[in-house]
């Protein structure tokens, strides 16, 4: 772990060195930076594997498929679009500023810090950095301290592929604050709401901006026209992959109610079927306990639980469970689940979904599977981060859309042009060409007011 008192020595380090690379970051510069990050991953896609292995047992063909490839991807993306991405966005004046030309310059913020969770260490960690140097920033991560061989790689490989750019700082929470003492330009935060408002809190004695992407429930909602068999097997992928222990996981299952036993009977096929080949572990100790307790919590209160295989308590090996009769009282009816747990809820008119989410908090995801009709009301009816129709998981992945929470499931936007913009200050200039505002200027004559008038009749 870090000596806290190495932490202030090595940002002034990073700050130092930005200050005079705000002159020379150029495009060339940041893609080959880039291009260096992405090979060293290359380099290190077998260590990386035995990583998130020894931290979460994740099989080898997941670790890349869901930890490597998405940050390769989001590096080829970038530097793919730098160069637009850079380029002045050229403003239109309005009637006010008529003889006027405006941009917007993309400038970097400075140093950013990134504070990364352990479900997707490796993704969470490097993704966000991505998108930091590809705006020109240098950048200080702190990965998770649950995931500690993750953590461990990623100190070691990330500031030799991008020296004097990146540092990183391991530990737990204590590090988190010691880094949030320092004024950063700007923090790029991922985990839970609650660690989120410390995030904020934080942030704000130095009025540093801030994107948070957190966490919540992530609903499902199937129309009375779903097609069972294909949202089955995206549900029960959201709750393979990585044990359900995805931010966008879905969480819990509102399904009219004629079509539920169809529906677990569908899910568990999938599920049994994708589980077969293994599944990653729970964290840790105690993120088994906790949903030892969410369904001990439920059954105690009556709901019904089913489990769709066995468990392996001792490799943290956690098979899932359909939970049905869940009521508000249960507290995994209010908790972000974050395993493999699934409520399946009926109802008998879609205004009783709509109206159990728009009594929750904002979810960071919220998925529909069904018809047009069905998606209309839940985009114009519901709130979330967003929306994913007749899938599950995949607008994480989208590199050309922003991926962020709302209220409660956080703010800002990551990935692609989004995340750059995170990171970048869009610096409006505006130029005088041939204004005629002075014509304005006091002393308030009777031309000046005649102007003025006429300004007045045109705006309206
Ligand atoms: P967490 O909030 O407990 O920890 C995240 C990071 O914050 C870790 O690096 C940790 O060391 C640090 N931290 C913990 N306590 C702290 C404190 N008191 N002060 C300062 N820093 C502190 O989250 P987690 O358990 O690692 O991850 C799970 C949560 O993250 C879930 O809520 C999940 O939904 C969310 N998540 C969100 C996204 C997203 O993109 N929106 C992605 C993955 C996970």
């Amino acid at each position: 772990m870090d000596d806290l008192y190495t932490v202030s020595p090595r940002i002034s380090a990073l700050l130092a060195g930005s200050a005079a690379r705000r002159v020379g970051f150029d495009l060339a510069a940041r893609k080959a930076a880039l291009a260096r990050l992405s090979a060293t991953i290359l380099a290190h896609r077998d260590a990386i594997a035995a990583a998130v292995a020894e931290d979460l047992a994740k099989p080898a063909t997941e670790a890349d498929l869901v930890e490597v490839l998405p940050v390769l991807s989001e590096i080829a993306h970038a530097r793919r679009h730098l160069r637009a991405w850079m380029r002045p966005r050229r403003v239109m004046p309005t009637l006010m500023t008529l003889g006027t030309s405006a941009a917007l310059y993309p400038q970097p913020k400075g140093v950013a810090l990134v504070i990364a969770p352990w479900n997707f260490p490796f993704l969470l960690a490097l993704s966000p950095v991505v998108s930091a140097i590809a705006a020109g920033n240098a950048v200080a991560v702190k990965p998770s301290e649950l995931t500690p061989a993750t953590s461990a790689l990623i100190a070691r490989i990330l500031p030799q592929a991008l020296p004097g750019l990146a540092e990183v700082f391991e530990g737990g929470p204590e590090i988190s604050q010691a880094l949030l003492a320092q004024p950063f330009d700007h923090i790029f935060f991922t985990g839970s709401p609650g660690v989120g408002k410390i995030v904020m809190a934080a942030a704000a004695k130095h009025l540093t901006p801030v994107t948070l992407e957190l966490g919540g429930k992530s609903p499902v909602v199937l129309g009375e026209d779903a097609d069972i068999t294909r949202a089955a097997k995206w549900i029960a992928w959201g709750k393979v992959v990585n044990a359900g222990q995805i931010c966008v996981a879905p969480d819990h299952v509102y399904a009219p109610q004629a079509m539920l036993p169809a529906l677990g009977a569908a899910i568990r096929a999938e599920w049994q079927a994708m589980a077969k080949a293994g599944t990653t572990a729970i964290v840790n100790d105690r993120h088994y306990a906790r949903l030892t307790a969410l369904l001990a919590d439920a059954s105690a209160k009556g709901a019904q639980v089913e489990a769709l295989g066995p468990d392996r308590p001792e490799a943290r090996q956690m098979s899932a469970r359909l939970l049905t009769g869940t009521t508000a009282e249960m507290a995994i009816s209010s908790e972000e689940i974050f395993g493999p747990l699934l409520p399946l809820i009926p109802y008998r008119d879609l205004a009783e979904p709509i109206a159990a989410i728009n009594a929750g908090p904002k979810p960071l995801t919220l998925y529909a599977f069904g018809g047009t009709d069905l998606v209309a009301r839940l985009r114009a009816e519901t709130s979330s981060g967003s929306l994913g129709v007749n899938l599950t998981i995949m607008p994480f992945i989208h590199a050309n859309l922003p991926f962020g929470g709302i209220g409660n499931s956080g703010m800002g936007a990551a990935h692609g042009q989004m995340g750059f913009d995170s990171f970048s200050h869009l610096k409006p200039v505006m130029q005088n060409r041939f204004t005629l505002l002075p014509l304005m200027f006091p002393p308030y004559t009777g031309r000046v007011k005649r102007l003025k008038d006429l300004v007045l009749r045109l705006v309206r």
